[in-house]
């Protein structure tokens, strides 16, 4: 029973995705969550360890616990540039 909580809280259930093209490099994004977003020299802001889609946009799962944070920067984006998807639904959150 604990070990099956532990894996459903281990599990990834949501993508944030970030329209890194459309970036106007704020940093609003980096302030709010350091640990996942982080500011690079070509004024744009990276999803740390994203997955890089031919497109220029960025891919990274996350579980749970990370999404409120997330949520906070994508609401914080002033360019709507930052998406989270349900992986369950498919739906686009924000
Ligand atoms: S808040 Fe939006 S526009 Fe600002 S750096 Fe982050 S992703 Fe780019």
């Amino acid at each position: 029973m604990a070990e099956q909580q532990a894996a459903q809280e281990t599990k990834k259930k949501y993508q944030i995705q970030h329209d890194r093209p459309n970036c106007i490099g704020c940093a609003a994004c980096a302030a709010i969550a350091p640990d996942f977003w982080t500011m690079h020299e070509d004024g744009k802001s990276d999803i740390v360890g994203s997955k890089k889609r031919e497109d220029g946009w960025e891919e990274l799962d996350i579980g749970e616990k990370d999404y409120q944070l997330n949520r906070e920067a994508a609401d914080s984006c002033p360019v709507n540039v930052i998406h989270i998807v349900d992986k369950e639904t498919g739906d686009r959150i924000i």
